[in-house]
């Protein structure tokens, strides 16, 4: 790699790149390094180089790139950033600043200092989000050639690694640096395991190609069948992620088949779910392994159908299908993002709104003193399904994905919950109904004569909202039945009679709602146990008695602390509460055999935006085939939707439940 290596390869991206002020930014660093080495030995302007590389490789622009020239000057050298700021202008200069001063840490306890760290990274971002990418591409050159430093020092850099950049690449969405990350980091914090894994990866290397080789085969041809250009490629799994699969499954690396995925890149969305369709009929499902990120994807942009089958030679198979847009995002996330807004210069709203949670939660992290309190508020936003938004002054709130603005009335006050008439986010009135996101902004309209409603229960999404609302339509018919009965008792009776009615005024609460055993629906007697007496919202868990079914715990229950019982007798089970829940439902499917059939099901079944959890369909012969589809409904009119869809398509003979 070299100068000119990297201008070549800008070009290629960016025609009209400032190419002279890269060359510029290049030599001003070579000249600021000049006689300094690395510790292996190289000259230390090849390290800057790299870093540079990294970025020219997300396609970044010019600035991102000159700051990947500079980013070591201000520590290592003389420069200064008044001196940067002279040849290169205040945008450059705050750019190495910020990357500088996320190595400043200072000296303090390793949990101390990794917040402190990460605090600062986090502040850079809040600026602009290229200070990060480009301290990505400084840790990834630096990990790459760790092998150079003491093992103490190597420990240290893959442990940071592994706890704040790779975390943050996968935040970002930039699956490409997240994996190298991890693997090499993975390689100095565990050399043992790491070489054993790759050993016996490469014993069996041969074989797993012809594997690959031969599945490839049949794939292409299926999908020739149906006339759809796709690129397949079967790659090895990162060994990181194979160590965390074994770690999990708690069995050896020779009783894991899958140690290699397909991937399967094709034109349009349309021929991923085609894909899907002809590898579902050539192939049985694993139910449960199916996840359609393409109808809903993650919040870090990623998009892709992810299904394991029962593939060649009966050995499992885990396939990724999506678009070459969406392999793009999923490589280089943020920064595949960051680019196309570069060269359309059109602000992008929707980038900015999906990075502004990062922004706000920096705002308030200067709130906090402790910073564990920060530390926890991050790994939130980092690996969890809640959402962060913000009242109209700038406090940060934090509710269940899906929360609607009734949770965040009710979640500010109950009384702005009970007098809510509307609320806007963003500064734009919407629906009660709305499901908020990171980085909204609400505010709720209220007036003194509005008075909660009953559909707001099927609106709210927590728990702890719903019994609010619940509370006050309970009260009120108390007040107004002790009303009655005040007229009719004598006063000293009265005290005794409260008593009764709170008894049964609990149960009846409990009674609203039901437990739910995933996969077991309605089959299985439930109960509430009376040591930890569960009521809705608490944590609870399933403990499988001997023939008396399944008692309702809460999960801080010290009566079924995990040392005292096997693990077999736990099962997962959660509240339930009436229609707002979806259920899963199967459908069963007749018609007349054809190419292409399950590809076109599950296209109309994808136009009703409905979670399809299982699709395969089989051959059965004298020209017919069966389907079965594993849906998540909403309520009857939903499904009948759906069923109505799949016989409009072409070839469909009969469709029902069940
Ligand atoms: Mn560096």
């Amino acid at each position: 790699m070299s100068i000119e290596n990297i201008l070549k390869k800008v070009k290629d991206y960016y025609p009209s790149a400032d190419l002279k002020l890269l060359k510029k930014a290049y030599l001003f660093a070579e000249s600021a390094h000049k006689g300094m080495k690395r510790v292996s030995g190289d000259p230390f302007i090849t390290h800057p180089v790299c870093v540079a590389e990294i970025l020219v490789d997300l396609h970044l622009d010019i600035h991102s790139i000159v700051c990947g020239f500079l980013h070591d000057t201000l520590e290592d050298t003389n420069i200064i950033n008044k001196d940067i700021e002279d040849a290169f202008g205040t945008e450059i200069a705050e750019l190495v600043e910020g990357v500088s001063n996320i190595r400043k840490i200072a000296n303090k306890s390793r949990e101390e200092r990794k917040i402190e760290n990460l605090r600062k990274m986090l502040l850079a971002t809040a600026k602009d989000i290229r200070v990060v990418l480009v301290k990505l591409a400084d840790r990834l050159h630096n990990v790459r050639t760790l092998e150079y430093l003491n093992k103490e020092r190597q420990k240290k850099v893959a442990h940071e690694t592994l706890d704040i950049y790779a975390p943050l690449a996968h935040r970002l969405g930039i699956g490409r640096i997240k994996w190298e990350l991890e693997d090499l980091s993975f390689r100095y914090m565990e050399p043992e395991l790491y070489y054993k894994i790759c050993e016996q990866l490469n014993q069996t290397l041969e074989e797993r190609e012809t594997y690959i080789l031969n599945a490839k085969k049949i794939l292409e041809k299926e999908l020739r069948k149906i006339n759809i250009k796709a690129e397949i490629t079967g790659r090895p799994k990162y060994i990181y992620s194979i160590y965390q699969k074994l770690k999990a499954q708690k069995i050896g690396i020779d009783k894991m088949y899958d140690l290699q995925a397909f991937r399967i890149i094709t034109n349009t969305i349309r021929d991923c779910y085609a894909v899907l369709g002809a590898i579902h009929t050539l192939w049985k499902p694993i139910p449960h392994r199916f996840k359609d990120f393409v109808a809903v994807p993650k919040s870090n942009m990623y998009q892709s159908i992810h299904t394991s089958v029962v593939g060649y030679q009966g050995r499992l198979m885990e396939i990724q299908i999506r678009t070459h847009e969406m392999h793009k995002i999923a490589e280089e996330g943020i920064a595949a993002h960051w680019i196309y807004k570069e060269k359309s210069k059109v602000i992008d709203e929707e980038f900015n709104r999906k990075i502004s949670w990062l922004r706000n939660l920096i705002e308030i992290q200067d709130t906090l003193k402790d910073p564990k309190e920060f530390m926890e508020s991050l790994k939130i936003e980092l690996f969890s399904d809640e959402v962060f938004v913000f009242t109209p002054k700038g406090e940060v709130k934090s509710l269940p994905k899906d929360s609607t603005p009734i949770d965040f009335a009710y979640l500010i006050h109950t009384d702005i919950g009970h007098s809510c008439i509307g609320a806007k986010v963003n500064d734009r009135i919407v629906p009660l109904k709305y499901k908020l996101k990171s980085g909204d902004i609400v505010s709720i309209m209220t007036s003194s004569k509005q008075k909660p409603s009953r559909d707001w229960i099927k609106i709210a999404k927590t728990t702890k909202v719903k019994s609010r609302i619940g509370h006050w339509f309970k009260e009120r018919e108390l007040a107004f039945e002790e009303k009655q009965k005040e007229k009719e008792r004598d006063i000293s009776v009265r005290k005794d009679v409260i008593k009764e009615k709170t008894t049964g005024s609990e149960s009846i609460k409990r009674e609203k709602f039901s437990i739910i055993i995933p996969g077991m629906e309605g089959e299985v007697e439930t109960y509430f146990a009376k040591c930890c007496n569960p009521i809705p919202g608490d944590k609870i868990v399933g403990y499988i008695t001997q023939g008396r079914g399944i008692s309702i715990h809460r999960t801080s229950c010290n009566n079924i602390t995990p040392d005292k019982f096997p693990e077999e007798h736990f099962i997962k089970v959660r509240w339930f509460k009436g229609r707002d829940n979806t259920f899963e439902v199967s459908i069963s499917i007749v018609a007349f055999n054809r190419e292409g059939l399950l590809a076109d099901i599950l296209n109309v079944v994808h136009g009703t935006s409905t979670i399809v959890n299982e699709a395969y369909a089989k051959f059965v012969g004298k020209g017919q085939a069966t389907g079965k589809l594993v849906v998540l409904i909403k309520d009857v009119s939903h499904l009948k939707e759906i069923v109505k869809k799949i016989e409009s398509v072409n070839s469909v003979i009969k469709v029902y439940r069940g």
